[in-house]
């Protein structure tokens, strides 16, 4: 597989070790699977106390789907203004740009602080995917 941004070939990575996904050597972005994000706790899309904030922009991108080929849409998620790559296929995954989960998750925690509360981002980051996933899905 190729990347998507800069074709670089994609290597096999295991992220925060949780999952495994398709890293890229060269641009350090990273392709998640649909059945890598499977291997994701499961649980349901209803219960994301963020659903309210969640909206939902796309535009058609030129960037190939590693699988696939075609364009691959753009995807934003207002809450942490993070914009995600992904398939038409959802069976194909999504793109993630480098440091954007770094990004978000430092969000993250900037939002815990000011809740005073115990607060794990990674959790919170890898609960995240999850319901991206979950709801990219229920789309089709
Ligand atoms: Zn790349
Ligand atoms: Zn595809």
């Amino acid at each position: 597989m190729n990347c998507p941004k800069c074709k670089s070939d994609l290597v096999k990575r295991y992220y925060k070790g949780m999952i495994e996904v398709e890293a890229c050597p060269g641009c350090r972005g990273m392709w998640l699977d649909s059945h890598e994000l499977d291997q994701l706790e499961d649980t349901a899309f209803d219960n994301d106390p963020h659903k309210g904030s969640l909206a939902h922009f796309q535009t058609k991108t030129n960037y190939p789907c590693p699988h696939c080929g075609n364009g691959l849409d753009e995807f934003k998620y207002r809450l942490y203004d993070l914009k995600l790559d992904y398939c038409a296929e959802l069976d194909h995954g999504f793109w993630l740009d480098a440091g954007e989960d770094e990004r978000v998750m430092e969000i993250m925690r900037q939002r815990a602080g000011e809740i005073q509360r115990k607060f794990n981002a990674e959790a919170e980051w890898k609960q995240m995917l999850k319901n991206m996933h979950a709801f990219l899905a229920k789309k089709k």
